[in-house]
């Protein structure tokens, strides 16, 4: 299948490592020019530089912070003036910080809110005039199984990722005519350095062992393991493609069977 993706400018968000690097690679296998953003300068470059050596596209790095609004404003800009658009936006930030109610005070609240609403918001609205006027674009904000069966532990994530799936949903209906569309993904339990290190950090609260702290997630999961990055990024490539001109307003998860809910 074609995706139709050669040629289109796509800003991925918080891109170095983990989904968003995935998603990132994905899209340049498929000939798109590349805009990503993460906070350390290092691996950005290193990812940008194996991303344009293996694809062949041009992948322009911006070390920036998604939750400071002039971070935001900053990579917008350098997307302009090097490329002149961005068709595609895929929104990603790193996840906030585990909790109950009862541990999480306002400014948790507020940092929270800046990393996973806000840096939406933000992106979304420095995106969508050049969008609009080119009557095409994508918009793909990376959430969470969270949001359609609350982690226990995860008051921040499953409260702000819900936020950001009513402002993406209100928003598909606001701009499908104008031949733009806005879907969420839905990543489960996935191989990244991220959950690799939550897997560690449980086995030294609990005194076992990563393996077996893994185990206890491949056991909630009827696919019994991880998923990996790469099965992720392959919907995340076809949602933000021309062939999937007809989906909007959804929110789609890649989690091997763990939400149990009918829809
Ligand atoms: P990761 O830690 O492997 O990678 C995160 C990437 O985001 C890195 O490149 C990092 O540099 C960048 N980043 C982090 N904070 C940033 C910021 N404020 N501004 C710019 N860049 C930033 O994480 P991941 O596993 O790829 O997760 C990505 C998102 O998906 C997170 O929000 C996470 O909570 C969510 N998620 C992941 C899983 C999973 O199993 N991996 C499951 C559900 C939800």
């Amino acid at each position: 299948m074609d995706l139709g993706l050669k040629g289109r400018v796509a800003l991925v968000a918080a891109a170095s490592k983990g989904l968003g690097r995935a998603v990132a690679e994905e899209l340049a296998a498929e000939g798109a020019s590349l805009v990503l953003c993460a906070r350390g300068e290092q691996a950005l470059r290193e990812t940008c530089a194996a991303i344009e050596q293996s694809a062949g596209v041009p992948v322009l790095g911006v070390v920036a912070d998604v939750a400071n609004p002039s971070d935001v404003a900053r990579v917008t800009q350098a997307a302009q003036e090097r490329f002149g658009r961005i068709d595609i936006l895929v929104t990603n930030a790193g996840g906030p910080p585990a909790g109950t109610f009862d541990t999480l005070g306002p400014e948790q609240w507020q940092a929270a809110t800046s990393l996973l609403l806000t840096s939406v918001v933000e992106l979304t609205r420095a995106v969508l005039p050049g969008m609009k006027a080119r009557g095409w674009g994508r918009i793909l904000n990376i959430t969470s199984i969270s949001v359609k069966q609350p982690v226990e532990n995860l008051m921040l994530s499953n409260s702000l990722r819900a936020a950001v799936t009513g402002m993406a949903r209100t928003l598909a209906t606001e701009v499908a005519a104008q031949g733009i569309t806005v879907n969420n993904i839905l990543p489960g339990y996935t191989r990244t350095e991220r959950v690799v290190g939550l897997a560690d950090v449980t086995a030294a609260k609990e005194g076992i062992s990563a393996a077996d702290a893994t185990a206890r997630w491949e056991s909630q999961i009827p696919m019994r393991r991880l998923g990996e990055p790469r099965e992720f990024a392959a919907l995340a490539a076809f949602l933000c493609s021309e062939r999937a001109s007809y989906i909007t307003g959804t929110s789609i998860p890649v989690d091997g069977g763990w939400i149990r809910g009918l829809l």
